[in-house]
C-alpha cells in the first residue's frame, strides 16, 4: 500500500487557520489576512524541516498560535507565534521578516529566539538567552506570551520527544516547572502555569506523579459528590436573596499542586479541603460580599481559612475571596467567589489587559498593566548584577520564582518576598537606608530576630538607629541578592574606611 505524502494539504492548511480564528476572542478581516500570510510564510521557510518526532513542524507551530489565541492575545502576537522559530530554525533573516510584516513582528520573534551555538554552549547558551528574552520583554510583555505559548506545546508533545531522546525530554521537563510554569504565574495566568507543570510533573517524578493521581481518584467522586450537594442548596438561597444572575463552576484542582501540598500534609489525601473547590462568579463585587454573607449564614465557616483576596489581591494580581465551610455531613470543602472581571483576569492573566478595542488601538489600562509589570523591571535590574550564568540561573530560581510570600508594613502596604526572607530582606525592600540602619525587628507586635522567617500576612516593623550598621552575620541572615549585594557594598565601605583610618 503506498503511503500517505506527508505534505500539508490546501485543506489542512484551511482547517489549521479556522481553528486558531475559532479560538481568538476577536479579529477583524485585517487580522486574519495577516495570520493567513504569517502561515504561508512559516509553511514555506520550514518547508524542509521537521521536528525530531518526524511531524511536520507546522504542528508546533500552529499548536503555539492557537495556545496565544486562547489567552486572547492580538493578532500580531498570533502571526508572531506562527512564525516564532524562522530565525532558529531556518535560513529566514530577520530583515525579511521585518520587510514581511514589520518592526513588531520581527521584534518579538527575535525576542524568543536563543542565542547563536556557536558563540554560547550549553548553560550558558540557556541563561544568556534567558536574559536576552527578559530584555526583550521590558519592551514588549508579547515576547513572554509567545514563549510560554511555545514552552506549553513543547511540554504537551514530551511523549513522542521522550522515545526518542528521554534526556532532553526531562531537561525539558525540568525547566518547564523550574522556570517558565513560575513565568506564568507572575503573569497571573494561573491556568497556564498549571498546565505547564501538569504537563511537566510525569516526566520528573514518575513515581509521586502515579502515587498522586492514584490518591486523587480515589478521593475525588466523594469530592464532587458533596460539592455538588451544597451547589444545589446555594444556588436556591441565593436565588432566594434574590441574587440571579451568577454561574457557579467545579474547579479540580491540578496534579502537581496537588501533589506539593501533599508533600507539606505527609501525603494524606484526608488533609486536603480544596483537592476541588465550587467557585461561583457574579457581576459586582458587591455581590462577591452578598454571597459570601450567604454562605457564612447557611453552614459555619473555618475562619482562620477565609481569604479576601478581592480587599488584598496576591502579588500577581489575582483576586477572589476564599473560604472553607463545614458541610454539616462531616465533610469540608473551599468556595471561591469572583466577579466576571476578576474572573477573565484568573484566566487570561495579562493577556485579559492587551485586548485591542474597537477602534483597533491598545486598550491601555495603564497603571494597572505597569504596576503588574513591575517586577519585570526589576527582575532586569537585577540580572544586570548577576554576571555568570550559573550564579544567574540559581538565584532566578530563589529571589523570583520560589513561592513568593506576602508581608505588611505596619501602615498595610503589602511588600513581596521570596519564601524563606526575613526582617532583613524586608528592610533593604523597603529602602536600602532603613536596611543599612536596621537595629531590631517586630513581628506581629512582637520583637524578632533577624534570622526569623517571615510568613505570610506578617505585619512587619524595623527599628532603626542612625549608628546601626551592618555587621558580616548579616549576609547569613538575608536571603534575596538585593539585601546580600547592599549588605557586602556597606561592609566593603566600613573596611576601606577603616583602613583610611588606620593610615591616618
Ligand atoms: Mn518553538
Amino acid at each position: 500500500m503506498l503511503e500517505e505524502p506527508k505534505k500539508h494539504h490546501a485543506d489542512t492548511s484551511e482547517k489549521d487557520l479556522r481553528e486558531i480564528f475559532d479560538l481568538m476572542y476577536k479579529y477583524s478581516d485585517k487580522d486574519a489576512a495577516l495570520i493567513t500570510k504569517a502561515y504561508k510564510f512559516a509553511e514555506k521557510a520550514h518547508e524542509n524541516y521537521d521536528r525530531l518526532s518526524g511531524e511536520p513542524y507546522l504542528v508546533h507551530l500552529v499548536g503555539t498560535a492557537k495556545n496565544l489565541a486562547e489567552i486572547r492575545a492580538d493578532a500580531e502576537t498570533v502571526a508572531a507565534g506562527l512564525l516564532h522559530d524562522v530565525l532558529e530554525d531556518t535560513p529566514t533573516k530577520k530583515e525579511d521578516v521585518i520587510r514581511e510584516f514589520g518592526e513588531d513582528i520581527a521584534f518579538m520573534i527575535d525576542g524568543v529566539t536563543k542565542l547563536g551555538k556557536i558563540k554560547y554552549h550549553g548553560l550558558e547558551r540557556h541563561a544568556e538567552s534567558l536574559r536576552k528574552l527578559f530584555v526583550a520583554t521590558a519592551k514588549d510583555i508579547r515576547v513572554l506570551l509567545i514563549k510560554l505559548a511555545d514552552r506549553l506545546n513543547n511540554a504537551a508533545t514530551l511523549e513522542s520527544l521522550y522515545k526518542i531522546r528521554p534526556e532532553k525530554a526531562r531537561r525539558i521537563a525540568l525547566e518547564t516547572i523550574e522556570i517558565y510554569a513560575p513565568l506564568a504565574n507572575r503573569l497571573g495566568m494561573g491556568h497556564i502555569k498549571g498546565e505547564l507543570e501538569d504537563l511537566a510533573f510525569p516526566y520528573i517524578l514518575p513515581a509521586e506523579y502515579k502515587e498522586t493521581v492514584r490518591l486523587r481518584q480515589k478521593k475525588s467522586k466523594e469530592f464532587m459528590q458533596r460539592l455538588e450537594k451544597i451547589n444545589r442548596l446555594l444556588c436556591k438561597r441565593l436565588a432566594k436573596a434574590g441574587i440571579t444572575k451568577f454561574k457557579t463552576d467545579f474547579r479540580v484542582k491540578h496534579i502537581y499542586s496537588l501533589f506539593k501540598k501533599l508533600q507539606k500534609n505527609n501525603m494524606d489525601i484526608e488533609k486536603i479541603y480544596d483537592l476541588s473547590a465550587l467557585r461561583i462568579i457574579v457581576p459586582t463585587t458587591e455581590d462577591c460580599y452578598r454571597v459570601l454573607g450567604i454562605i457564612h449564614n447557611t453552614w459555619r465557616p473555618l475562619p482562620e481559612r477565609l481569604k479576601d483576596y478581592i480587599a488584598v489581591p496576591k502579588p500577581n494580581g489575582y483576586q477572589s475571596i476564599h473560604t472553607v465551610i463545614f458541610t454539616g455531613d462531616g465533610g469540608i470543602v473551599e468556595i471561591q467567589i469572583r466577579n466576571d472581571q476578576m474572573h477573565d483576569e484568573a484566566e487570561y492573566g495579562i493577556a485579559s489587559h492587551l485586548a485591542y478595542d474597537e477602534s483597533g488601538k491598545r486598550k491601555d489600562k495603564g497603571a494597572v498593566l505597569s504596576k503588574k509589570l513591575k517586577w519585570i523591571g526589576e527582575l532586569i535590574e537585577w540580572q544586570k548584577s548577576v554576571h555568570e550564568s550559573e550564579n544567574f540561573l540559581d538565584n532566578l530560581k530563589t529571589d523570583f520564582f520560589n513561592n513568593q510570600i506576602f508581608v505588611f508594613t505596619p501602615k498595610g502596604d503589602v511588600v513581596e518576598l521570596p519564601e524563606g526572607a526575613g526582617p532583613l530582606d524586608f528592610a533593604y525592600q523597603i529602602h536600602t537606608d532603613i536596611g543599612n540602619h536596621a537595629f531590631g525587628a517586630k513581628v506581629n507586635g512582637k520583637m524578632a530576630s533577624f534570622d526569623t522567617a517571615l510568613k505570610n500576612s506578617d505585619i512587619v516593623e524595623i527599628i532603626t538607629r542612625d549608628s546601626s550598621t551592618p555587621s558580616p552575620k548579616w549576609l547569613e541572615y538575608a536571603k534575596t541578592s538585593e539585601a546580600i549585594k547592599r549588605i557586602r557594598i556597606c561592609l566593603t565601605n566600613k573596611k576601606k574606611k577603616n583602613e583610611r583610618m588606620e593610615k591616618k
